[in-house]
């Protein structure tokens, strides 16, 4: 019997679970001997989803990379462009007269409807053009358990079962225990390294003057990846015959990680440069500097390049080896960082911002075989924040997206139906210079840190009441590392709070107050960051102000709003209707301020 493995885009791990399962069923030789591997570069689902064009190099160049490990791996691997997944994987059974095929479990909702769907309608073509494929009978599908998250979705089930609030931070330090990390000591009595859990509160400077973050790993595109480059330049071409729109985003330069080896360069780069500012400066942002002290790594964790769990234990190593005199680890790591005390107390060198990091530039190769650590002693604010995200925030809004279901996407606590307008479409000209700055260099990268996707992006979809759908739809083309099961819960849940509540226990809404805070945007914008009504006002705060009022009943009822809301009622009755017309204005609608303006303020 012939059987088939099916390697999706997203599941590029050389531990992925139906390789393994496979070796376990037979053992690594007679595995190979007996199985075929399958990687379909599919460009079917751009019409659905227009893709950032970066993002299609990276996932079919790291496809053709690691169709080529696993061949050197011993496996008989095919890797098929194709324009349909399901026309390729129909004909690739059919010519290997496969008849088990074995996949993991995406990750994704809609992919595993879709490989159903195909299979469903086997004997059927696949689109109305295409011609029937042989008739044959599909071959038994098998779904093994995915192993690229820490928590399997039952796993979460487990822990959420039963619980009224699904708070992260519970959820993190479980995972905490259970995975063993940043904890001293063992079993029930282990406690968090340096004693306490979240370090949070050490991390959310505003920018200072001259602020710079070490410059990124950024890798030249090598002859696959330029291959890439040309067939989506080709693809580009036929959509503009067939009067399509263009892809988003530029196509080059391309700089992104492409194998695994290089993906993990891109981490001991971190490690190296960025691990021990990480935390202060987490939530500023900067003209000019779209990285900062952020780690680049979700593309390839969200692509298998990296493993999750390695990639915490490899921070965790470094960061304790950095206390330490290299021969000499100490038990306590506390004891090793000298009279400035404990690890957490010590001063961050992220203190000083400008001096105190030293870019090292690319790492030798030597450094991923030694294990490069970080050149300062890293604080454990620094490590616990990068490694929170992860073990933390990732795992969370994936056991979040399971477990809530396939009805969540649908929600829409406010009711928002707004059309995106057509500068998100086109990645600027705005106007506003927060925006702009941010859709420039998501076009050119395919990226944006957090707190831009955040405060920047999410919010302004927040406030102008944009459609959660369509924003999510957006996020999930424009960035090189969107896929469903992290859009879904950071966009509707995080950024729009169109959950009411289920994943943050207030609105991320924020005037344009907070983006002057942490960003150096405001200087150079048209707008006045300090006005809220009149032609100049800052468009942030108008529509701020028109959302609270918009929603006022609602938003009263959620305590952690009572005091915005209280700010609210204070605003007298003209002003308001000024700062909603300017929000009017800015949205263009047609005067919607003849209405505001007679809506009786209760206070005034
Ligand atoms: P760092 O700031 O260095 O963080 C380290 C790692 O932590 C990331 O690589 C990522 O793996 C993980 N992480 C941190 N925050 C989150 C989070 N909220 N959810 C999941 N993982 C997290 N993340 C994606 O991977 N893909 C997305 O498409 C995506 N879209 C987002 C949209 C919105 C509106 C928001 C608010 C957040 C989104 N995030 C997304 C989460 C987060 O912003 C990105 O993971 C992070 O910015 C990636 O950059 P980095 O690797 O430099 O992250
Ligand atoms: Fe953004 Fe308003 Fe600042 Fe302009 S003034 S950069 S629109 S927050």
């Amino acid at each position: 019997m012939t059987i088939g493995i099916l390697v999706l885009s997203d599941q590029l791990s050389l531990s992925h679970a139906a390789l393994l399962a496979m070796e376990q069923r037979f053992g690594a030789e007679e595995a190979r001997r007996r199985c075929r591997v399958l990687l379909v570069e599919s460009s079917g689902g751009l019409e659905r989803l227009a893709l950032h064009r970066q993002r299609l190099v990276l996932l079919w160049s790291a496809q053709r990379h690691v169709a080529l490990e696993l061949a050197e791996a011993g496996w008989t691997v095919e890797h098929r462009p194709s324009d349909s997944f399901a026309m390729a994987l129909r004909h690739w059974c059919g010519e290997h007269g496969i008849e088990e095929l074995h996949a993991m479990e995406p990750a994704d909702r809609p992919v595993r409807q879709a490989i159903e769907h195909c299979f469903a309608r086997w004997e059927q073509p696949a689109a109305p053009a295409a011609p029937a494929p042989d008739p044959a009978a599909p071959p038994g599908l098998v779904w093994h358990p995915s192993n690229a998250f820490l928590w399997s979705p039952a796993a979460f089930a487990d822990w959420a079962r039963g619980r009224r609030q699904l708070r992260m931070e519970h959820f993190y330090r479980e995972g905490r225990r259970r995975f063993g990390v940043l904890m001293e000591g063992s079993g029930s009595a282990a406690t968090p390294l340096g004693g306490q859990w979240n370090y949070d509160h050490d991390n959310r400077r505003p920018p200072v003057r001259g602020l710079e973050g070490p410059p990124p790993l950024w890798f030249e595109p090598d002859r696959i990846t330029r291959a890439v480059i040309e067939r989506v330049g080709a693809i580009e071409a036929r959509r503009a015959d067939a009067g399509l729109k263009p892809l988003p985003g530029e196509l080059e330069p391309f700089g992104w990680a492409v194998t695994r080896q290089q993906a993990g360069q891109v981490l001991e780069h971190f490690i190296a440069t960025r691990l021990h500012g990480f935390g202060p400066f987490q939530d500023a942002m900067v003209s000019g500097q779209p990285t900062l002290w952020h780690s680049l790594l979700s593309p390839y964790i969200n692509l298998g390049l990296l493993e999750p769990l390695a990639v915490i234990r490899r921070l965790e190593q470094a960061g304790r080896h950095s206390w330490s005199a290299p021969e000499v680890p100490p038990a306590n790591p506390a004891s090793a960082i000298g009279p400035g005390g404990s690890p957490h107390t010590a001063k961050p060198p992220s203190d000083q911002p400008q001096t105190g990091i030293e870019p090292t530039g690319q790492p030798q190769p030597d450094d991923q075989t030694t294990g490069a650590v970080a050149p300062a002693a890293v604080p454990l604010a620094s490590l616990e924040g990068v490694i929170r995200q992860i073990l933390g925030w990732r795992e969370y809004t994936f056991g979040l997206y399971h477990w809530l279901g396939p009805t969540y996407p649908a929600s829409n606590h406010f009711g928002a139906h707004r059309p995106l307008p057509a500068w998100l479409e086109e990645l600027g000209r705005s106007g506003m210079a927060c925006m702009d700055t941010v859709l420039a260099e998501l076009r050119s990268s395919g990226y944006a840190h957090h707190i831009q996707r955040l405060m920047v992006l999410a919010n302004y979809g927040l406030i102008a009441g944009l459609d959660p759908q369509a924003l999510a739809h957006w996020f999930q083309r424009q960035f090189i590392d969107g896929h469903d099961w992290v859009m879904q819960t950071n966009v509707i849940g995080m950024g729009l709070f169109a959950d009411g509540g289920v994943l943050a226990s207030k609105p991320y809404a924020a005037s344009g107050n907070y983006i002057n805070r942490m960003s150096t945007y405001c200087k150079g914008c048209r707008y006045d960051v300090k006005q809220r009504h009149g032609p100049r006002a800052c468009p942030y705060n108008s529509l701020y102000w028109d959302f609270l009022a918009r929603h006022r009943e609602l938003l009263r009822t959620n305590p952690r709003m009572a005091l915005v809301m209280q700010q609210l009622d204070r605003l007298p009755a003209a002003e308001l209707a000024a700062i909603r017309a300017a929000a009017a204005t800015h949205l263009g609608e047609p005067m919607a301020s003849a209405n505001v303006a007679n809506e009786p303020n209760p206070l005034a």
